[in-house]
């Protein structure tokens, strides 16, 4: 049967009756029995098993490897198989989107399709290709080193979105490829939750270090020390050894021809960062004094910077008024404030600035490669942050909720359209079908104008006049009419609207109150001039690349940069304007539990992720009034056993033929219609019974 391995069932289109009960008890069912992979379609649905399941492995790379869908039990293979084929075969860009919450499974997944197509790629064993690959795989570990957290909910959390295009050349073998990185969470650099941690990177190089290399960044291995690491209380993790991946990080740098000077920057760069936590100030009069200037010699030596000028940057800043340059000094919080928004932003830069080299790494060739040049495809890989529902839901989580609405309207329309262009293709009447669309969720953020960051942007070029609150009145004049957008000014009896920095916003996926604190600092998201000047002026050549625009000098920074509500919203429209144009597949993630457990099925928090991916819709429109098509060929080859008149070989016609001839014969006619290339079958039952009876025989 259709991607059968007698758990459940395979296909949720094929389900007898589509409603939540029967979704989840056929879900469950297969999660009990170990089966984690379940199709609707062509979409692949993976519940994540909290185990090591063996499934992996080079035999049952060998099972999927250039096989259909339908042919073997549900794998997240067969979707990077299918991927991989139609773009070798029909020489079409293609793209596989994982989605789901924090912990359900997304990098595995991801991890698990660029295995596979390493696995089944290169036949020829050309060095080149292998260097490809081997870059490839080894860009991970530095990613997640420096953009993986542990969270309260992973201990490995992903803190950015990526997007990863692989090139492949006419022979459908891997000979480069690209990485774009997307809103790291750099808040975490410089605060961390009770029971989480900063990025990785921190405690590789605390407890991965030999004593001799922490001695010259000026470290000692003890988080306890370091303000910026230890406010979660939580260094340790049993799941994960510091001291082994750091050693992993530095192999990987030097596979992704990281120099070792760039390497030893890096880390002088994280150990800044570690110091710079512990910068105190004083105040002094008007100004502010450091509490240990000792601190200071310390992280100018590391970011090869005049001890003086950090100081400087740190503690005043140069502004520009009437044609003429003065400095102003800070008080204790403009000074707290200025230093923590240093760490944020060289943190940031560097996780940038490496994902860029690894770009570089993954397309490095030499003379002889150069042929590689010429035009490849591409499959393109998609692991962004889940829909999230906080306590307190602040930009970030706006941010995030925004990037799903986008993916679930490129989904409304790709799925769709799909289904539309295919009923079309085969000259079958299309049934349209009621779905929601979240159009009018996107326009409410994105619109010009009128739209929430375009209040947001307005609110940000009057600093120091518009306060937070002002912010959600401002929004509430603009938006009371729209039915997604609400406030506690709008609607003062809503249990979930306490607080006049509350407002609201109706997801596709459920409602979500954010609180307005926070939302103007981190959309203008100021660095002081005065920090990129500094970092520009370093003697390191490493750190001034990263730092080009600290060329500028003072006169010409008055353009007010991009805040980050409009850069994340265009490279939002630009990703999904990327996705729209290959063909896509999609891997829907489910957490089972919060427990990390193998055997748990938390309905209630299943259900949830069921609805806000919107599965049982999504079975819905890909049933559309018919449960299964199949290309006549293929149809026949599985199933012409069963008819005489089809057995061994149909020979009074074609493969269409033939197929109508074989149901006409077993007497379901009229649950089918005939397409120009495919059949298509209305009720599951016909299925189950043709596969029945091809059993039998
Ligand atoms: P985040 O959004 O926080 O980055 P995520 O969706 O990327 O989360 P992963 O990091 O991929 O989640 O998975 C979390 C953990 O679940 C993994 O570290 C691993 O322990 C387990 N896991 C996920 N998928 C699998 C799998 N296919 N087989 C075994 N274990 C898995
Ligand atoms: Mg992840």
């Amino acid at each position: 049967m259709v991607g059968h391995d007698g758990v459940g069932i395979g296909d949720f289109v094929l389900l007898e009756v589509i409603d939540k009960d029967h979704f989840m008890q056929n879900l469950e069912k297969r999660f009990s029995g170990g089966c984690i992979y379940t199709y609707i379609g062509e979409v692949c649905v993976s519940v994540n098993p909290y185990r090591t399941v063996n499934i992996y492995d080079q035999e049952q790379v060998n099972k999927y490897k250039g096989r259909e869908i339908f042919e073997n039990p549900p794998h997240i293979f067969a979707i990077a198989d299918s991927a991989h084929k139609v773009m070798k075969q029909q020489g079409r860009d293609t793209c596989i989107v994982i989605s789901g919450e924090s912990g359900s499974g997304k990098t595995e997944a991801s991890k698990i399709i660029m295995k596979y197509i390493a696995a089944v790629t290169n036949a020829g064993g050309q060095q080149e290709i292998e260097r490809v690959k081997n870059v490839l795989l080894q860009s991970n570990a530095i990613l997640e080193t420096f953009g993986n957290a542990k969270t309260n909910r992973n201990d490995n959390s992903s803190r950015f979105g990526k997007y990863m295009d692989i090139n492949f050349d006419f022979k459908g073998d891997p000979v480069g490829g690209n990485i774009s990185n997307y809103l790291l969470e750099k808040s975490r650099v410089i605060y961390q939750q009770p029971g989480e941690r900063n990025f990785h990177s921190f405690y590789q190089l605390l407890f991965g270090a030999s004593d001799s290399d922490l001695s010259k960044l000026r470290l000692k291995n003890k988080v306890d020390n370091y303000f910026y690491v230890n406010q979660g209380n939580a260094a340790s993790v049993r799941s994960i050894s510091d001291r082994s991946d750091y050693k992993a990080t530095q192999s990987a740098f030097r596979t992704l021809a990281f120099s070792d000077h760039e390497i030893d920057t890096i880390w002088r760069i994280v150990a800044a960062i570690l110091h710079l936590g512990n910068v105190k100030f004083r105040p002094d009069n008007e100004s502010v004094k450091l509490d240990d200037p000792g601190v200071l010699d310390t992280i100018s030596g590391l970011l090869s910077v005049t001890n003086q000028e950090l100081r400087r940057a740190l503690c005043e800043r140069v502004i520009a008024a009437k044609g003429e340059v003065m400095a102003k000094t800070h008080n204790e919080a403009q000074a707290n404030y200025g230093r923590d928004a240093f760490a944020k932003a060289v943190y940031d830069r560097l996780f940038s600035w490496i994902v860029q080299k690894v770009n570089r790494a993954i397309n490095l060739k030499d003379e002889e490669s150069s042929r590689y040049r010429q035009k490849t495809t591409v499959i393109g890989v998609l692991d962004i942050y889940g829909f999230e529902i906080f306590d307190v839901n602040s930009f970030e989580q706006f941010c995030i909720n925004y990037c799903n609405e986008k993916l679930q309207q490129l989904f409304i329309e790709l799925v769709l359209k799909q289904e539309q262009e295919e009923y079309q293709r085969e000259g079958i009447q299309w049934q349209n079908i009621d779905y929601f669309n979240n159009q009018i969720i996107c326009d409410l953020v994105e619109q010009s104008h009128k739209g929430i960051i375009a209040i947001l942007d307005e609110a940000c070029l009057n600093v120091g006049k518009v306060t937070d609150e002002m912010l959600v009145e401002a929004m509430d004049q603009k938006l009371a009419s729209h039915n997604h957008y609400s406030s506690r000014q709008l609607k003062p009896m809503e249990k979930d609207l306490k607080h006049k920095e509350d407002f609201r916003i109706s997801h596709y996926a459920g409602k979500v109150t954010y609180n307005i604190n926070g939302f103007l600092d981190k959309n203008r998201d100021a660095l002081f001039q005065d920090f990129k000047r500094l970092l520009y002026s370093s003697n390191n050549p490493t750190v001034k690349e990263m730092w080009p625009e600290g060329a500028m000098d003072i006169f010409q920074t008055t353009k007010r940069p991009l805040t980050a509500g409009t850069l994340f919203k265009n490279s939002m429209i630009a990703l999904v304007k990327n996705l729209a144009s290959k063909e896509p597949y999609y891997v829907r993630c489910i957490k089972p539990n919060e427990n990390k457990s193998p055997v748990q099925f938390d309905k209630e928090q299943v259900l949830h992720q069921v609805n806000y991916l919107g599965l049982i819709e999504n079975v819905r429109v890909r049933r559309a009034g018919f449960a299964y098509r199949q290309r006549y060929d293929l149809f026949l080859r599985r199933y012409k056993m069963i008819s005489q008149y089809t057995w061994p070989n149909f020979r009074s016609g074609n493969d269409k033929d033939g197929v109508k001839v074989l149901m006409d014969e077993q007497g379901y006619s009229d649950d089918v219609k005939y397409g120009k290339t495919k059949i298509f079958i209305r009720s599951p039952r016909t299925l189950f019974s043709l596969e029945q009876k091809r059993s039998r025989m």
